[in-house]
């Protein structure tokens, strides 16, 4: 495949704009399908890429269209407010992984990333394990240098695209013979030899894109597919993780747009709903939820936009952590409020208000758990390095 070659950017009113179309006529009216199915939506990755939001990071020598951070949040909170799964697409698709080959691949690692980027696949990040979660330098798979080849082996979990995505970043313990390079990222690509899609598991919320294991199986791939970060492997596991900082606020912006789809919803029904005689709007219990839920969304967003806004190439790591806690214990007790809100409306499943209560329920776990970011931001306001976390 050959990579289109766009010539213009996108400002950022007009990307609100397009995916806010984008998600009144496609995104929304599928929402309660995807989770009632769990099938993964292809459709809108593939309205997404059309739309030209998918890879809008990447540099336009790639198709791309040097979209910054900023940009893809905005995206990223306009489709998760419709339906949260097209909002981790255009993470996925924009952040992590993305840039990461962008900034550290080779040319051919570019070019292949792209070309599958072009072709609506949203890609994938593996560092979980079974024995290695929020102490993820632990991981267990091994990557042995062997001539011009590594042989990996090991097993991942909980990796957001298994079954559905083609190109997969995995991250591995890498060795020359007995001697331990440091932790490096390996393109791998779905169907290779060794390389196997293993059992789901079945989730909470955000049911439309499957979580599963992975498994390495003496997976033989040339020493191309490794990337290579400028410092070396030593630091690559350091690399990497900064270039995670732009999933994390990615994150922190599905979480935003579920929890503002839910504040919306919620000032429309309350303004209608009668009790009393009068609009349940007109009592002070409710006016203070609102002012609440109004305040808590107004602030994620600053954190989002101004961690985004002043990434330098990467977004600061204390700050994605901010935004990524602040928001995201915020959009579980803004959806909850807004399940509260509608009463047993609410908590029943032809209104998305119980769907939105569940998938915002994640982003306290996945991408770093709460604990790990607090003890992050700890270490950066403190300067040093914390005796409870290993780098
Ligand atoms: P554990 O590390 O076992 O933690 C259990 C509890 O102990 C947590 O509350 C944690 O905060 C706390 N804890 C642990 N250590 C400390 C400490 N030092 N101080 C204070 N508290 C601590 N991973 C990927 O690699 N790729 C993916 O695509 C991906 N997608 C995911 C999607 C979803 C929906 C979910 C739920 C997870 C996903 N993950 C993915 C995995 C995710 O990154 C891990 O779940 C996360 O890092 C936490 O690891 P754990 O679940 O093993 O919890």
């Amino acid at each position: 495949m050959t990579i289109a070659v766009r010539s213009s950017t996108f400002s950022n009113d007009e990307i609100r704009e397009r995916v806010r179309d984008l998600a009144d006529r496609v995104l929304r009216p599928a929402a309660a399908e995807i989770d009632r199915t769990e099938e993964y939506p292809f459709s809108h990755a593939r309205a997404l890429r059309d739309l030209g939001i998918a890879g809008m990071t990447m540099p336009k020598a790639y198709g791309g269209r040097d979209v910054g951070f900023l940009g893809v949040t905005i995206a990223v909170e306009e489709a998760a407010k419709a339906c949260g799964i097209s909002g981790r697409i255009v993470v996925d698709t924009n952040m992590g992984a993305v840039p990461a080959i962008m900034a550290y691949g080779t040319e051919a690692q570019k070019r292949r990333a792209a070309d599958l980027i072009h072709d609506a696949d949203k890609p994938a990040i593996c560092f979980s394990e079974p024995g290695a979660g929020s102490d993820a330098t632990n991981m267990a798979t091994r990557a042995v240098r062997r001539g011009d080849k590594y042989i990996l082996n090991g097993t991942k979990h909980w990796i957001t695209g298994a079954g559905i995505s083609r190109l997969f970043l995995v991250l591995a313990q890498v060795y020359d013979g007995e001697t331990f390079q440091g932790i490096g990222s390996f393109m791998i690509e779905a169907g290779h030899p060794g390389f196997r899609v293993g059992k789901r598991l079945p989730a909470m919320g955000l049911r439309g894109i499957p979580e599963g294991f992975l498994h390495l199986e003496d997976c033989e791939v040339t020493a191309d597919a490794l990337l290579v970060p400028p410092a070396g492997l030593k630091k690559g596991f350091g690399q990497i993780m900064q270039a995670y900082n732009s999933q994390r606020i990615g994150a922190a912006a599905v979480a935003l747009g579920i929890a503002q789809g839910a504040y919306e919803a919620s000032l429309a029904y309350v303004e209608q709903r009668e009790q009393f005689g009068r609009p349940i709007s007109e009592f002070q219990g409710v006016q203070w939820m609102l002012s609440d839920m109004a305040i808590t969304l107004r602030a994620s967003r600053l954190l989002i936009h101004d961690t985004a806004r002043n990434a330098n190439p990467w977004p600061d790591v204390t700050a994605s952590a901010q935004a990524k806690v602040f928001t995201a214990e915020g959009a579980i007790k803004v959806t909850n409020d807004a399940l509260q809100l509608h009463g047993a409306a609410g908590y029943g499943r032809d209104l998305p208000l119980e769907r939105m209560a569940r998938d915002a329920r994640m982003f306290t776990i996945g991408g770093g758990t709460t604990q790990i970011l607090r003890n992050m931001i700890a270490g950066g306001i403190l300067g040093r390095r914390l005796p409870q976390t290993r780098i």
